[in-house]
């Protein structure tokens, strides 16, 4: 791979990546992908909770430099990395954005449609249509149904019912059907967690393998460090082998960005492209976890619960805010020795007592784009030679009350379960990263135009979580999937043009 040739070169190999890679592979075209992570292991220690969130067994080597909450100080956040990007340590909640949150973005719901029941096929959701009470219309129902809801999931949608909202089940990529491959069987580290058996419906195991057998050839470890730009054109990007160190150069006709929304402005950055608007508007939604203490054990049998959504109080900001509330979803409780580790000094003693009796829901609220939400590059370099990237993030007042007025019905619900004491937590990751290469109808406001096309840049196509110029209120992968879709349909139609 030193230095070769391809019709396309994927950069990054997330739902932005292995989407538009299996689009170009299934039109016929020659395509490379680069990842920098190595394959997932998929063994015991990939669902050991000490391995993979206290000593982080897929921890990068490049560490992210994070300035938020008003801070003045940049801290070291090491983000994880593998083959199938995020997508592997994901909750496979798979929702769609709704059409009011299309208000400002260069297409329509109906546009998208498509791709969307494309990305659910291809990934294989399962989920039930009719019971979300803001879904939007949809051209072909779920692949497949949801499983039934295990004892945790329902007492949060008996409580939820009994104060009459409408809990639905969360559309999830996980293979709870599918004979010809490894079946679900409910374990409780799945969010945040690689699959050990190769169930959860992640690009490694999906996309990706399936864009292999049609020719897709990938590089592991291989971290693309700048692309060349002659006129108007890419021309190759440039790297280096993560193990070797090796350099290499290679050129193609296309050019696919898909980083994720941290790493995509950086490359841009690094290679001298884009214009003062990449790297800026990053969202990454406002995110909270509501903790309820209950008087007894509330998952004895430590089974899988990520199942149940709420959306009722989707639109009650939409008049105010001009955005989405967003949505409040059961997750998982953590390990109490994980619980521990992380609890501040003086409280981890109790912190691990009471971990088997917390029920905990994820409140994800929309966040507004700001101009000086950024990604820019550091003065200092990491272990390869490269500048680190540098973020600053910071929410506004009403993405704080969006996230707060979700936390105040997430107490109700946990209140009304059973739970007496409660504890919300902010979510410091950028787990939700997007928005950073934003795309648009004209350059005076976007990076990128209706095709996701870096703007007077030819051949460069930008297709992970940053090209979202809104992040509404929903768990973004699926959007991600189906507009690398999108994307990679145009590219392989237009291949000759282009
Ligand atoms: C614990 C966790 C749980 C989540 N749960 C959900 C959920 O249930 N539902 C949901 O919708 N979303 C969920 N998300 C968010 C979701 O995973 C992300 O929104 C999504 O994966 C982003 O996709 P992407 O293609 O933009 O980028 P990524 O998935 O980040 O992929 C980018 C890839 O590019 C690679 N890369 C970066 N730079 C380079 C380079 N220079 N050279 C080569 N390769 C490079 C990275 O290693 C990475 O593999 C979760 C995220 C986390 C962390
Ligand atoms: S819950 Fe299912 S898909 Fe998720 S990690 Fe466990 S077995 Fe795998």
């Amino acid at each position: 791979m030193n230095s070769a040739s391809y019709d396309a070169v994927v950069i990054g190999s997330g739902f932005g990546g292995a989407g538009a890679a299996h689009a170009l592979c299934a039109a016929g075209l020659r395509t490379l992908l680069l990842e920098r992570g190595g394959w997932p292991c998929r063994d015991d220690q990939d669902w050991n909770q000490r391995a993979i969130l206290i000593d982080k067994r897929y921890q990068s080597a490049s560490p992210l430099l994070v300035r938020q909450y008003g801070s003045s100080d940049f801290e070291p956040l090491y983000p994880n990395e593998t083959l199938g990007g995020m997508s592997v340590f994901y909750g496979g909640a798979s929702l769609r954005l709704r059409e009011t949150d299309f208000a400002r973005w260069p297409l329509s719901y109906a546009e998208l449609e498509p791709y969307y029941t494309r990305a659910e096929q291809l990934l294989g959701v399962h989920g039930r249509a009719g019971e979300d009470p803001c879904e939007p219309p949809r051209s072909a129902a779920y692949p497949q149904a949801p499983p039934e809801l295990s004892p945790p999931a329902r007492r949060i949608r008996d409580a939820a019912q009994s104060l009459g909202y409408r809990p639905f089940p969360i559309p999830l990529a996980l293979n709870f059907s599918d004979p010809a491959r490894p079946r679900c069987i409910l374990c409780n580290t799945c969010d945040g967690f690689p699959c050990k058996l190769e169930a959860k419906n992640d690009l490694a195991a999906t996309l990706l393998r399936e864009a292999q057998a049609q020719g897709l050839e990938i590089a592991a470890g291989a971290i693309a460090a700048r692309l060349v730009r002659q006129g108007g054109r890419i021309s190759a990007v440039e790297g280096l082998d993560k193990t070797t160190r090796k350099p290499f150069a290679i050129s193609a006709r296309l050019f696919v960005l898909a980083g994720g929304a941290l790493a995509s402005p950086a490359l841009l950055l690094r290679s001298g492209l884009g214009g003062p608007l990449v790297g800026r508007f990053l969202m990454r939604h406002c995110n909270g976890v509501v903790a309820g203490i209950f008087p007894f054990a509330t998952n004895p049998e430590q089974v899988f619960h990520k199942q149940l959504c709420l959306a009722d109080f989707y639109e009650d900001h939409r008049a105010q805010h001009g955005t989405a509330t967003g949505v409040i979803q059961d997750i998982y409780t953590p390990a109490p020795q994980v619980i521990r580790h992380f609890a501040p000094l003086g409280l981890k003693r109790i912190a691990g007592l009471v971990a088997g009796h917390m029920q905990n829901l994820l409140c994800i609220a929309e966040d507004e784009p700001l101009p000086d939400n950024q990604v820019t590059l550091s003065a200092q370099r990491d272990v390869f030679g490269l500048e680190l990237v540098q973020v600053q993030h910071r929410y506004t007042r009403a993405d704080c009350a969006r996230r707060d007025y979700l936390a105040a019905r997430a107490r109700q619900v946990l209140r009304a379960a059973g739970a007496l004491l409660f504890k919300t937590y902010r979510i410091d990751s950028f787990s939700h990263a997007v928005g950073s290469v934003r795309f648009g109808t004209s350059p005076e406001t976007s990076a990128l135009d209706p095709h996701c096309r870096l703007w007077q840049t030819e051949n460069l196509f930008v297709v992970d979580g940053s090209f979202m110029p809104s992040s509404g209120g929903v768990n973004p992968s699926l959007t991600i999937a189906a507009n690398a879709l999108r994307v990679g349909e145009y590219l392989a139609n237009n291949f000759t043009s282009i």
